[in-house]
């Protein structure tokens, strides 16, 4: 079994996120320098970012095996398994205890913000000898531009810092830019550093995923509290199952819960909801935003602030000297798209899948983690461990291991579906409820696989059935 890299130099695993983290505790099991090059000035500065947002899935899923049999063999004590920790305590008391084993801590460089990365020698056009030039990692330090030489790349540098705008199109929405500092993107801490932003406010929380939930959850406390906070929710469809979540049928009750928590909030009133709302501009007026839709749709207005849960993007920039391929709506790694698209299905739930589906054109280079999925959700930090499992194994050569990708995933309750777009989606119908009884229901890919034993929605894995013959939600 050999290794397929220039040994003299490390592997590079950009972003010190739990994924990048995770890489580098995999490249040192195997023998592998890595160097860690971060741009926040500590580790998982993401996940900082929003801790004290509690996590909707339990510590079980959200540490990495090779990271575990590292820190226990320092004598780390593991968390409960069945707790659900916040993002803060994914940090302290994994991240950070993970960072500072020597193996890691003496090949981390914090504030490292990677710029650009290419291979010694070669722009992106050239290609005989190019799969035996280093790569050249060209990052922003305290202390100036440096550069770093590596054998392989793991790029886990993730998509939570480069947030989607409010406007529908993809372009910030006209007067975005200008009303920046009355808009928050991702989890503010509404409850803590956010709550004079907040209190006796008419807020606005624009977004259909579970961090506008958590927002919109976290604002009504808020309002309980503190009379005057009104709720006001943006969203650009009119699906209300898939909105509320799989409630009782989510595999991590916690996120099931969150939806149906906010279904209450909407039943009693207390929340504003403006469904298949497209934002097409902001307008401030007497100290107040209005906000303009694309459909005609009535204006909100008397806003006097914004959360954005809009998602976010990866940064495709620093590759741009790489030969990578990416799916071009998604802007995930290409083959990984088909699994996970928003626009087929939407499972919690994906097929397993490693090094071959990650790997792109340039070889020796992964994007993984939250990055891997591009603009799709519903990544899983436990999806990202086995990627980079079976990367890190491909790198040494063990394609045994590399190839035997195995993923227990906590199943969503509602999978909604090209089917379930046009109508309302089934709850239960799907990824995670009973198994279907009518073939054309959506899905019984998903049926057959979990009678094979298998989890998740089975969709994908029909690729040789003619698109006629298949289920409507794998068309
Ligand atoms: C609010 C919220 C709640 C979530 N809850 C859960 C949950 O309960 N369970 C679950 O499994 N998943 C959850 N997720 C999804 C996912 O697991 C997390 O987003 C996870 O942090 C992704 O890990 P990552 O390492 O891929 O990326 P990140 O955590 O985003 O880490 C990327 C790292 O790369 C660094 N970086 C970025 N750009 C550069 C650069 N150019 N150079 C160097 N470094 C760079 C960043 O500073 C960061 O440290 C949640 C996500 C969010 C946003």
């Amino acid at each position: 079994m050999d290794n397929i890299l220039n040994n003299s130099l490390p592997v590079a695993v950009l972003g010190a996120g739990p994924i990048g983290l995770a890489a580098a505790a995999h490249l040192v099991a195997r023998g592998f320098t890595p160097l860690i090059l971060e741009a926040g000035a500590q580790v998982a500065s993401n996940l900082a970012s929003y801790r004290h947002v509690r996590l909707f899935s339990p510590w079980q899923y959200n540490v990495d095996k090779a990271a575990r049999q590292s820190l226990m063999a320092a004598g780390w004590q593991a968390p409960d398994p069945e707790v659900l920790p916040t993002a803060g305590e994914i940090v302290d008391r994994y991240l950070l205890p993970l960072a500072a084993l020597p193996a890691i801590a003496e090949n981390l460089r914090l504030s490292h913000r990677v710029v650009a990365i290419t291979r010694a020698g070669f722009d992106k056009v050239k290609t005989r000898g190019r799969e035996s030039a280093p790569f050249v990692i060209r990052a922003a330090t305290p202390e100036g531009e440096r550069e770093y030489l590596a054998s392989a790349v793991i790029d886990a540098t993730g998509t939570w810092s480069q947030p989607n705008p409010l406007g529908a199109n993809g372009l910030p929405a006209r007067g975005e830019v200008a009303l920046r500092d009355r808009i928050a993107y991702g989890m503010p801490d509404v409850l803590g550093a956010g709550r004079q932003r907040y209190a006796g406010r008419r807020v606005l929380v624009v977004g259909a995923g579970h961090s506008a939930a958590g927002s919109l959850l976290a604002l009504a406390t808020l309002a309980e509290q503190v009379p005057g906070t009104h709720l006001v929710w943006a969203i650009r469809g009119r699906q209300s199952a898939k909105l509320f979540g799989g409630g009782d049928a989510d595999g991590l009750p916690a996120r099931g819960q969150l939806g149906m928590r906010l279904k209450a909030l909407q039943q009693s009133g207390r929340l504003e909801l403006h469904q298949d709302f497209r934002i097409q501009s902001l307008l401030e007026d007497a100290g107040r935003i209005t906000v303009r839709g694309e459909t005609g749709a009535a204006d909100i207005d008397g806003i006097d602030a914004i959360i954005a849960a809009t998602g976010a993007r990866p940064n495709l920039d620093i590759t741009r000297e790489l030969r990578v391929r990416h799916d071009p709506w998604l802007e995930s790694t290409d083959l990984l798209a088909p699994l996970i698209d928003p626009n087929e299905h939407s499972c919690g739930t994906v097929r397993p899948h490693g090094h071959r589906e990650l790997a792109h054109p340039e070889q020796g280079y992964y994007a993984v983690g939250a990055k891997s999925y591009g603009r799709a959700p519903n990544f899983l930090m436990a999806t990202g461990y086995e990627q980079v499992r079976s990367v890190v194994a491909a790198l040494a050569g063990d394609l045994l291991a590399a190839d035997d990708v195995q993923l227990e995933l906590p199943e969503t309750g509602v999978c909604s579906t090209r089917q379930a777009y046009d109508r309302e989606p089934v709850a239960s119908a799907c990824c995670g409820g009973p198994a279907p009884s009518q073939e054309t229901a959506c899905c019984v890919a998903d049926a057959e696989t979990k009678e094979q034993g298998k989890g998740g929605c089975g969709c994908p894995s029909l690729p040789n059935l003619a698109p006629s013959a298949r289920p409507a939600c794998c068309a």
